[in-house]
């Protein structure tokens, strides 16, 4: 089983190299036919979690060895429970909640797994240190830190926009512990964060990097996107054992999305055998992928917001790039096509069968800031039940697909962080005034709703700050260079 780039069915790598490259040499990223993969999906709805994982990673990348304990390794002690995502009934719907991880974010259940794999992938292929550069608009930036901290072998460094993390989000990234990490603001917003770190790497080609491999920890790398795979398959696994549904019933899963990672691995779980019907995908007031689903056009030439859900706040989706080879037939010269335009024009638009395909297996819709509060309000006074913006996106955008199709199908939506992480916000929209606006907000939301706070962020409150460093878009490459020094 072989990788290869969206851009170049030529420049192939075995899944050690995809992983430990994390971004093929043209550009692209690495992508297999994971409709051609060898699966006993119904045999995975029988495991528990660990074994699931271990089956589903070892499909995905064969060529490591000893999955079964890379997998239980990587998450041992770490998530609150061995199922690591629970699907929790909130009135007739369903939340599959993925943050019970130790950053309180849905990023902890690949990043929890990918240090392993890259220590993995390195020693399997003699290279030497793996440096992980990432850009993130909040989460991917702490989950990463937790996860390579200490890890030998390994060292992280992560870029932030400056501003546009919650301080929630901010404080844990400059307060991370270990001695190969380190944090840096930069002037601008995500996709300058994602586009420095992916020019850092064009320009470290071939250069002497003191023996060390660039590698990268955003959902570009494929080992990023297989542990994401897993919690489809037991979200499904938990409803047949529910009662609810029979195995090869159809269930929609409603995503909220910003890079298109968390819900291409649900693409991938269908492409495997999973009954996935509809995937949802929704977004913020930053709806470009809303526009492309719906008209095929992808024009990222718009005013970008920043909202009270960052991690969503996001023009350019890289992992839209997958799918898009997949639904072009695995079509690289039209991709490279589609990404040539893109860079050029800052707009693209997908041939008729692409606009088919997605109109069929995807459905696309956003909401603003009224909407993101007015749902996270409904939920706490209806149900009890308390989310973050993020996953307010999703409970908001899921009433306007039924209400727009009149489907009844059952439809899971994805919980993507604690509202913990999102204190501010969560505590207008239920009708409170934040008295305060760092982590002493965590004991306000706690008071008022007597829900708990994760350990960990309670834990941060009195944290020394670590890092303190802050610098220009053009300014990234020596930043990185003075860190592998
Ligand atoms: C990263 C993130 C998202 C978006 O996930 P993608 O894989 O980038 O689409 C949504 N919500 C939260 C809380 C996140 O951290």
């Amino acid at each position: 089983m072989i990788y290869h780039s969206t851009r170049d069915e030529k420049l192939t790598a075995a899944p050690a190299r995809a992983v430990l490259e994390g971004i093929a040499p043209d550009g692209g990223l690495y992508v297999c036919d994971p409709g051609k993969l060898e699966f006993d999906w119904q045999g995975a709805l029988q495991k528990d979690t660990m074994s699931m994982a271990a089956d589903i990673l070892g499909v995905l990348l064969p060529d490591f060895q000893d999955m079964n304990g890379l997998v239980r390794a990587s998450y041992a002690g770490k998530f609150a429970s061995d199922d690591l995502t629970p699907l929790v009934p909130v009135g007739e719907r369903y939340v599959l909640e993925l943050y019970h991880g130790p950053t309180s974010a849905f990023k902890d259940v690949a990043l929890s797994v990918l240090p392993r794999l890259v220590s993995a992938a390195a020693k399997q292929e003699g290279a030497g240190d793996v440096v992980i550069l990432t850009a993130t608009s909040g989460d991917t930036g702490k989950a990463a830190l937790e996860g390579f901290h200490d890890v030998s072998g390994t060292r992280i460094m992560v870029f932030y926009p400056a501003g546009g993390v919650s301080p929630v989000q901010e404080a844990q990234m400059v307060t991370q512990e270990g001695g190969n990490v380190r944090v840096c603001a930069i002037r601008g917003n995500f996709d300058d964060a994602q586009t420095g770190v992916k020019n850092v790497f064009a320009a470290c080609k071939g250069k002497d990097l003191h023996g060390a491999v660039l590698s990268s920890a955003n959902s570009i790398n494929i080992g990023r996107l297989a542990p994401q795979v897993v919690y489809y398959f037991r979200a499904y696994a938990d409803l047949v054992q529910a009662g609810r549904i029979r195995v090869g019933e159809k269930v929609h899963f409603v995503v909220p999305t910003g890079n298109f990672g968390d819900i291409l691995a649900g693409y991938f779980a269908k492409r495997m055998g999973l009954p996935v019907g509809r995937l949802v995908c929704a977004s913020n007031a930053n709806d470009v992928l809303t526009e492309f689903i719906s008209t095929g056009v992808y024009d990222r030439r718009r005013p970008f917001y920043k909202t009270t859900s960052p991690s969503m706040d996001i023009l350019v989706s890289s992992n839209l790039e997958r799918l898009l080879f997949d639904l072009s037939g695995e079509n690289d010269a039209e991709v490279k096509g589609y990404m040539d335009v893109l860079a050029k024009t800052g707009k693209y638009e997908v041939s008729d069968a692409i606009k088919a395909a997605l109109a069929d297996q995807f459905w696309g819709g956003f909401c603003g800031e009224a909407g993101t509060s007015a749902a996270i309000a409904k939920y706490y006074k209806e149900n009890g039940y308390l989310i973050d913006t993020h996953t307010a996106v999703a409970a908001n955008v899921m009433e306007q697909y039924r209400k727009a199709t009149g489907d009844k199908t059952v439809t899971v939506f994805v919980s993507t962080a604690s509202p913990y992480k999102f204190c501010d916000h969560v505590l207008r929209a239920i009708g409170e005034t934040p008295a305060g606006d760092g982590v002493e907000l965590l004991d306000q939301l706690h008071e008022t709703t007597g829900t708990a706070i994760p350990r960990r962020l309670a834990a941060l409150k009195g944290k020394a700050r670590r890092f303190d460093l802050t610098c220009e878009k053009p300014g990234m490459d020596s930043v990185v260079l003075d860190f592998l020094k």
